[in-house]
């Protein structure tokens, strides 16, 4: 809740808007909603989404009064209704249970995530022991170690993991990574385990996907010189939870996760200077949009656009749904 109300013009003082490039959605959030929504209009209302379909609860929310219906589990769903399954991806159990039951299922899972499942898979095959280094219970790490069978995959949270994990037998060693972390704690943790196993490959080349990484980047650009930076996204999203940690570490006085501008205590910008703004993956850009209007009503706001990487990433939607 906003704990002041808007100022009148000729009280505002000024303030700098730093709004980090880029931000907000990638092409994994905006193709997974494209799903929904299209699997809406070609099916009719309801279409089942098996987990909140991004991480963000204003897109959950208007796919809700849409006609999706969000469930925990396939055998919440009617066997004649069509189904969608998150982007984060799926324990290979959910499709063949949906195919079992001659269910009409879309995958959302993003590309970036199936590849990390087809890398595993490979890994497997080739005999080796996979570490994948990820947070234990995100729906990104329990579809992607549901990939392969109990035992194949061993899970690396943090250094100390790292320190203490110990080889499953004689296999060689493979890692993945969930593709939403912060890039400068897997390289550490991945440096501590290529110490421990040196066979490992060199740590050039972690999952953790574009889209990560550039919003990782623009937010260490404004952090330093910002008093206060504001991630918008929700706070069962891993990559804008990371955002906030980034801007911290990267030398922000103060960082902090709103969902959206009625979120903001305005008390956080006592005192603050320059401010910075940006956006977790699955956060609607219309959101970062009304948090700048927010601010401009209490602020003689300058809002200067950071320079940063231009995005061209697209993904094709499912057949079904373009044909
Ligand atoms: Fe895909 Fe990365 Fe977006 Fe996740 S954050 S949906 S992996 S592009």
């Amino acid at each position: 809740m906003s704990v002041h109300a808007p100022i009148r013009p000729a009280q505002r003082r000024a303030l700098t808007v730093r709004l980090a490039t880029p931000r907000g959605f990638c092409a994994g959030v905006d193709r997974a909603i494209q799903i929904v929504e299209r699997a809406l209009e070609k099916f009719g209302a309801p279409v089942y989404v098996r987990h909140e379909i991004v991480h963000n609860r204003h897109v959950v929310e208007r796919l809700r009064s849409l006609g999706a219906v969000f469930v925990k589990e396939l055998d919440e769903c009617p066997d004649d209704r069509p189904v969608v399954f998150s982007a984060h991806g799926v324990p290979k159990t959910v499709p063949a249970t949906a195919r079992a039951r001659e269910m009409l299922f879309l995958d959302a899972t993003c590309p970036l995530v199936s590849k990390v499942h087809v890398e595993a898979e490979r890994h497997h095959a080739a005999g080796r022991h996979i570490i994948l280094i990820g947070h234990a219970g995100h729906p990104e790490v329990v579809g992607t170690m549901g990939q392969l069978p109990a035992g194949a995959i061993s899970l690396v949270e943090t250094v100390e993991d790292a320190e203490a994990f110990q080889r499953p037998g004689a296999a060689p060693l493979a890692y993945a990574t969930q593709t939403t972390l912060s890039v400068d704690d897997t390289s550490e943790i991945l440096g501590v385990l290529k110490r421990r196993f040196p066979e490992l490959p060199d740590p050039h080349k972690e999952d953790i996907c574009y889209a990560t990484t550039n919003r990782q980047e623009a937010v260490k650009r404004l952090g330093a010189g910002c008093d206060l930076v504001l991630v918008v996204g929700s706070a069962n999203s891993s990559n804008s939870v990371r955002l906030v940690e980034v801007a911290l570490r990267a030398g922000a006085a103060d960082a902090r996760l709103v969902d959206d501008a009625d979120q903001v205590n305005w008390s956080w910008l006592d005192g603050v200077n320059v401010l910075g703004i940006t956006a977790g993956a699955s956060a609607p850009e219309p959101l970062i949009e009304a948090l700048i209007e927010a601010v401009r009503m209490r602020f003689d706001a300058t809002v200067v656009e950071d320079d940063g990487e231009r995005e061209t990433v697209a993904f094709k939607l499912p057949r079904v749904l373009t044909a």
